[in-house]
């Protein structure tokens, strides 16, 4: 609330972009008492016939947990995820080998991305000091006087001001747009050679076709495979591949050729005829990384979401750190008295670095997730990770569990992992070195028959895998 003439009033924040993380702002402003609005290019998705838009389900982890909890909808959302405690690695002769997620009870959720993005949109209309407006494309806006200017489907315009403008509008924004026209505003957007292409996985006799608390993942060293279950026993199959690759098979034949010789087990789950189908439906889709920094201009304007940071989607991270932005923003809120002069500023001082943080880790993953899980020497770490977390809890925490299930900041999660390989790297050296010398005194020191029964030593390192695969 601002004070003119002895009369409160309430400030007007307009937030673009309807999306998962625009229709969560818009809760998160309402419940601070703003006058909020929110502006959304699209139909409203609640009377959508079809609902267009990116991946099908999404992994919702801690930080967007925690998000959501904040504005009262945590509880509710997860009633309707189904809980992944491991991924399920699917080798090419069709062994499947779990390796779980973090400790026993911790799991990531697969929720339906249109579904979620419904319950915002409900929730935010819940507060009466919120306002929807669909069907409105924001075509330009001035960062000196906060002035909109949005098209309508029917060709009309509308011009609306607005104290605070929180650009939502996802990777592509048009927000983002007027900071590129301003001096020493950084900028890079990356384009990945892989697409996605989703298929469809349908239940067989009413029940899932594979076991359903699983990240299912089919890794195949320059391309993968994934599939996250759904409420209705469907799984959604996510292939991504090189553009090249995709373009390469042009015929039914050629996808069952294409799935006969890498996803075999995957055949008669999808169906043959399906897959045919299903392969030509839609193209495949691009992936972009974008960085950018500052996330705001003056008091006016600052951006959340996948327009400060859209990241490739393999850390399953995007709008978990898409909902963690809010909740950072209400942090500075409350610690600066909802003085924009000075939150804005420090929102960028605080959040640029752990997003961008979180872009370098889903580019890393975007190797990690399909081919180092192919690496005997990746498990093995896995377990080493996992054992030392065990045993000391407070030193040593894997990655994925820092990113996934708590919410140190990004770039401390990355600071502490460089630290904890380094050590652990060191020490498995140290151990290595001491059982080589220990063996060979042994070698040396024991009688001939002793030495028979010894395991060669270019054994010794398969059975010490074996030792570590769940
Ligand atoms: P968006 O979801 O893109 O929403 C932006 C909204 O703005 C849209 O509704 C759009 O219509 C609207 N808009 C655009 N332009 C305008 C305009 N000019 N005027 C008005 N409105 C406009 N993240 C995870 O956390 N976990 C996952 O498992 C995961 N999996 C993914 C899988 C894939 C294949 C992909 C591509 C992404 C995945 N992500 C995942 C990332 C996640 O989808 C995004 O980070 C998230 O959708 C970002 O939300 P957003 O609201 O910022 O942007």
């Amino acid at each position: 609330m601002e004070e003119k003439n002895g009369r409160s009033i309430k400030r007007k924040v307009a937030v673009v972009g309807g999306g998962l993380v625009g229709a969560l702002n818009a809760c998160f402003f309402a419940k601070r008492g703003f006058d909020v609005e929110v502006f959304e290019t699209r139909e409203d998705i609640r009377k959508a016939k079809v609902v267009k838009g990116r991946s099908i389900n999404l992994a919702l982890s801690h930080r967007g947990r925690q998000a959501l909890k904040h504005v009262g909808m945590e509880e509710k959302i997860i009633s309707k995820g189904i809980p992944m405690h491991a991924r399920m690695i699917h080798s090419l002769n069709g062994k499947q080998s779990p390796i779980p997620y973090g400790r026993k009870g911790q799991f990531i959720l697969s929720v339906d991305r249109a579904n979620l993005n419904k319950e915002l949109l409900t929730e935010a209309e819940t507060y009466p000091n919120t306002k929807l407006n669909f069907d409105h494309k924001l075509q330009d806006w001035s960062a000196e006087t906060g002035l909109m200017t949005f098209a309508r489907s029917d060709g009309s315009n509308e011009q609306i001001k607005a104290d605070l403008i929180v650009g939502c509008d996802g990777a592509f924004s048009a927000i983002r747009k007027q900071f590129l026209r301003r001096s020493r505003f950084n900028y890079s957007q990356t384009y990945i050679p892989h697409g996605y292409m989703e298929l469809t996985m349908p239940p067989i006799n009413g029940e899932f076709a594979m076991k359903p608390n699983y990240l299912h993942i089919w890794p195949r060293n320059t391309f993968m495979m994934i599939a996250l279950p759904n409420l209705d026993k469907t799984f959604t199959c996510t292939l991504f591949m090189p553009f090249e690759d995709f373009e390469k098979i042009t015929t039914g034949d050629e996808v069952i050729e294409f799935f006969q010789k890498y996803f075999p087990d995957t055949i008669p789950l999808i169906g043959v005829d399906a897959l045919k189908m299903d392969y030509f439906r839609l193209p495949a889709q691009a992936m972009v990384s974008v960085k950018c920094s500052p996330y705001h201009i003056g008091d006016k304007c600052v951006l959340m979401g996948d327009a400060a940071h859209a990241v490739v989607p393999f850390y399953g991270q995007g709008m978990n750190a898409g909902f963690e932005d809010c909740l950072v923003f209400e942090e500075i809120m409350d610690q600066l008295n909802e003085d924009f002069s000075t939150v804005l500023p420090e929102y960028t001082r605080v959040r640029a670095p752990d997003d961008h943080a979180i872009a370098d880790l889903a580019m890393y993953n975007y190797i990690e997730m399909r081919a180092h899980v192919n690496s005997k020497w990746f498990i093995f770490r896995k377990h080493v990770d996992n054992i030392l977390h065990f045993l000391m809890p407070k030193t040593i925490t894997p990655l994925y569990t820092m990113v996934t299930f708590t919410r140190t900041r990004y770039h401390e999660a990355v600071d502490r992992w460089h630290w904890q390989n380094k050590v652990i790297n060191r020490g498995l050296l140290f151990s290595a070195t001491g059982a080589v010398l220990g063996g060979s005194y042994l070698l040396i020191k024991s009688p001939p028959e002793i030495t028979k029964l010894m395991v060669p030593a270019e054994k010794m390192w398969d059975r010490l895998v074996l030792l570590w695969t769940p």
